[in-house]
């Protein structure tokens, strides 16, 4: 019986963009009554190891999670996967090619910005200076801190958004591509916060064809960005693409407040949910 259960299944560590270190993470969740929790950072499994130890002496089960760019389209989509086993060789492959993906991307920005007369090396610098996977809210963090702009909506709003001068288009890998890496990783390949991507309803509905013929096996119906209405939509959605359903906060950071820990909606009956076969 998993009625009931706490269950949080998109959270991210500071091996990727969120605030807290993957031991502490588990402890936050576990004090606000998390009992399954997938840590899944952005296109690294690093956290995995501390975050599941750290679990097992708290009673927290972590399912062993990673949250994927790829792309559909001209969009940026991110698929979670899910319990999947992070010493494949495949995903392995995989996600240090990302890696380099990201790499090559934030010295392409900083060179932009270099450009628009911003200390773009030093940028550089700082991004790289940190251990773990380097994002765009790492770059605009180091902005921020240094005066050149007031917030993250501000860098984005001003460098690094859409028609900006250090808008550098993502080449992420193809999303059927992405979902058979974690397919061959064992994983449940989980298309993340369905509502948040800008698509008309014709696009929304390929994409979710798309993703359930390459493999693709949940949505997640409700995330920490989603208001009820998109709830009800993705549950829609779920039904009609055949795919079962998700919960994850997408939690970041104990300062951001749209996505506390252990607060999340139930799915929607009528909806199966991914654990269900994953948790008895
Ligand atoms: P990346 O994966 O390198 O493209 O970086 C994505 C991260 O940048 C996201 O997880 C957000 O934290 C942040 N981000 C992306 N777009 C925006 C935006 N328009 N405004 C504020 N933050 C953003
Ligand atoms: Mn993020
Ligand atoms: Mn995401
Ligand atoms: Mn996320």
């Amino acid at each position: 019986m998993t009625e009931g259960l706490n269950i949080d299944l998109h959270t991210h560590s500071c091996c990727s963009d969120g605030a807290l270190p993957p031991a502490a993470l588990v402890e936050r969740a576990a004090a606000a009554g998390v009992q399954v929790l997938a840590l899944t950072d952005h296109d690294t499994t690093a956290g995995l190891e501390a975050a599941t130890r750290r679990g097992t002496e708290l009673g927290v089960l972590l399912v062993p999670g990673v949250e994927i760019s790829s792309a559909w389209r001209a969009q940026s989509i991110h698929v979670l996967g899910l319990w999947i086993d992070p010493a494949s060789a495949t995903l392995r492959k995989a996600l240090d090619a990302q890696s380099a993906r990201r790499e090559q991307r934030m010295r392409n920005i900083c060179q932009h910005l270099t450009r628009a007369g911003l200390p773009g090396t030093e940028l550089l610098r700082a991004v790289q200076a940190r251990a773990g996977i380097a994002t765009r809210a790492h770059l605009a963090a180091a902005m921020v801190e240094r005066g050149l702009a007031r917030s993250t909506d501000d860098v984005f709003r001003k460098y690094l958004g859409r028609g900006r001068a250090a808008q550098i288009a993502a080449h992420w890998p193809g999303i059927a591509d992405v979902v058979g890496w974690i397919v061959a990783a064992g994983g449940v390949a989980t298309l993340a916060h369905p509502a948040r991507y800008k698509l008309s309803a014709g696009s929304r509905r390929q994409l979710l064809a798309d993703f359930a013929a390459s493999g693709g096996a949940a949505l997640e119906v409700v995330s920490g960005g989603h208001a009820a209405h998109h709830i009800e939509a993705c549950a829609r959605w779920a039904l009609y693409a055949g795919l079962a359903g998700s919960v994850g906060s997408d939690f970041h950071d104990p300062q951001l407040s749209w996505n506390p820990l252990g607060r999340l909606a139930k799915l929607p009956d009528g909806v199966t949910s991914v654990w269900r076969d994953r948790l008895v």
